[in-house]
């Protein structure tokens, strides 16, 4: 095999770091193994939709997730992201001869954190294994991974999916380092050499594998998004797909219903967004129905979706799957967890976002679909709650933050925790409205000026002379300027055609911009029109 050459010649984007680059033809057999289709299956008939409905998916998910460490797993390396490439490396994480690794004890927090929140049991000691296999990314020839004994087993998820409740077993969560990135395209010798950045190499990864308890896409959908959820709440990964920091592969089969065997499976990978995870199924499910149906059979094998088709396509066969020659990693002692580190972590874990939602429902009277929005992330809620609570009128602020508040924030391009209207000002607008002090249009007029200024509603209202006139005086003199200016209308209101009073009230909002309290604008004209 060639040897591995390091290079900065003129092919690298422009600032990058040195990449290391690969020739394509030394390294054949490994490429060829990863990525060339083995088998391809095409289909002719469709399915009928009464065949479809005789079957059902057996999906299980594998969610590898970046822990949100400023170090890698075993070593002092930086995780951050962006860095010119092969800078972030030293003798460990680079897998030279005698680097020894040492485990980052945040990294183990996180993870546990993680565990308990899925609700597993958290084993008293782990021990960490070598996963071999080699790869141009991998310089240790190896990943550093969890085997039979990972730190957390038997948890469980819940959730809702079509209306129904359901809960999905996680059979195990494990650690392990992920490897670095192989750069197949964008260069002009691409044709010619892979690139390989090792920025990636030894960033701290879980593993949570879910028992196959899921019978449609749409149940995958709801467990990645809860599974995502609870791990941003209790800031264990950013889980940033954008960034690889979230990613899933699927093993998926079919079976008739009823049928108490599993079918075989597929396992199909590149599933790094919510949207490819939901195509995927669908066209996976759909394939395998239809190729039982006309008499095949599923192959065992992996299969790589591919979002530009929107199918998924053989790319290696199981019978030549990795014998990856697990063994206990003989650098690294057995993890250890006390019982007292644990339930400190346990006592530290925030409130998870399936116990907010329906705290929300139950405290302030929420609507189950405003509860979930406001508890898509940890900030919105923590948002939403310190606005309801300044307010003194939870409904009407879920209102504010889900709409004005949000769509401005989108508009922008900005996150909640970014809001130049912060959560007590929010609450201040809402209370003014909810009192009768500012009306629902004034307060309209005044938010997008907090959103610019980041100013407080009371400034605002005082500096550009915002506030509701409700005193009766003051809006006398306007309602007999439009009772005179406007006769027809008067004529027709006293002749029974109340609708009338919308446009006269309208036309007494107009003049005074919008200021004047409707209620008393309305009781007025009721007074002096009889
Ligand atoms: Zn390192």
């Amino acid at each position: 095999m060639a040897p591995i050459t390091r290079t900065t010649q003129g092919t690298a984007p422009a600032g990058a770091g040195a990449l290391l680059r690969f020739p394509l033809n030394g390294l054949n057999f490994a490429i060829n193994a990863m990525v060339t289709p083995v088998s391809t299956v095409t289909m002719k008939e469709p399915m009928s939709s009464s065949a479809a409905a005789r079957y059902e998916a057996v999906i299980g998910l594998e969610v590898h997730a970046q822990l949100a460490t400023a170090t890698k797993i075993f070593c002092g390396c930086p995780t951050s992201f962006g860095a010119p490439p092969n800078t972030n490396v030293c003798p460990v994480c680079l897998g030279l001869p005698g680097a020894l690794p040492v485990l980052n004890r945040a990294a183990v927090e996180l993870a546990v954190k993680a565990g308990l929140a899925l609700n597993c049991n958290i084993r008293a000691q782990s021990r960490f294994a070598r996963k071999n296999y080699f790869y141009p990314d991998l310089p240790k020839g190896y990943q550093i991974s969890q085997y039979d004994e990972p730190f957390a087993e038997h948890g469980w998820v819940d959730i809702v999916a079509g209306g129904e409740a359901r809960r999905i077993g996680v059979t195990r969560v494990h650690m392990e380092d992920d490897a670095g990135k192989s750069i197949h395209e964008g260069f002009r010798d691409s044709d010619l050499y892979s690139y390989v950045d090792l920025n990636r190499s030894g960033t701290p990864l879980i593993e949570i594998v879910s028992e196959p308890d899921m019978r449609s896409s749409d149940e995958a959908y709801a467990y990645l998004t809860e599974v995502k959820q609870v791990l941003q709440f209790i800031e264990a990964s950013t889980c940033d797909m954008e960034k690889g920091h979230l990613r899933c592969d699927a093993n998926v089969s079919v079976r008739l219903k009823g049928a108490a065997e599993l079918g075989t499976k597929a396992e199909v990978k590149n599933l790094n967004s919510f949207r490819f995870l939901k195509q995927a199924l669908d066209y996976e499910i759909a394939r395998q129905v239809e190729l039982v149906e006309s008499g095949g059979k599923v192959m065992q094998e992996t299969r790589l979706y591919n979002p530009d088709s929107g199918e998924t396509a053989a790319m290696r066969s199981k019978e030549h799957a990795h014998d990856y020659r697990y063994f206990p990693e003989p650098d690294l002692a057995p993890l250890r967890i006390s019982a007292a580190w644990l339930e400190e972590l346990r006592a530290g874990l925030p409130e998870l976002p399936a116990r907010k939602r329906a705290r929300f429902v139950a405290e302030y009277g929420l609507p189950g679909y405003d509860a979930e929005v406001l508890t898509a992330t940890r900030a919105a809620s923590e948002y939403f709650e310190t606005a309801a609570r300044a307010s003194g009128n939870a409904k009407m602020a879920a209102n504010w933050v889900m709409g004005d508040l949000m769509g401005m924030l989108k508009a922008e391009g900005k996150e909640i925790a970014e809001s130049p209207v912060s959560a007590a000002h929010l609450g201040e607008l809402v209370k003014r409205i909810s009192t009768g002090e500012l009306s629902g249009k004034l307060a309209k007029e005044i938010f997008p000026k907090m959103f610019s200024t980041g100013q407080a509603p009371a400034e605002i209202a005082e500096r550009e002379g915002l506030k509701q006139i409700s005193d009766t005086g003051a809006l006398e003199k306007v309602i007999a300027e439009v009772i005179a200016g406007n006769p027809k209308q008067v004529e027709q209101y006293r002749g029974g055609k109340t609708t009338v009073m919308n446009f006269l009230v309208g036309q007494a909002m107009k003049a005074t911009r919008g200021q004047a309290n409707v209620a008393v604008v309305t009781d007025l004209f009721k007074q002096k029109l009889g």
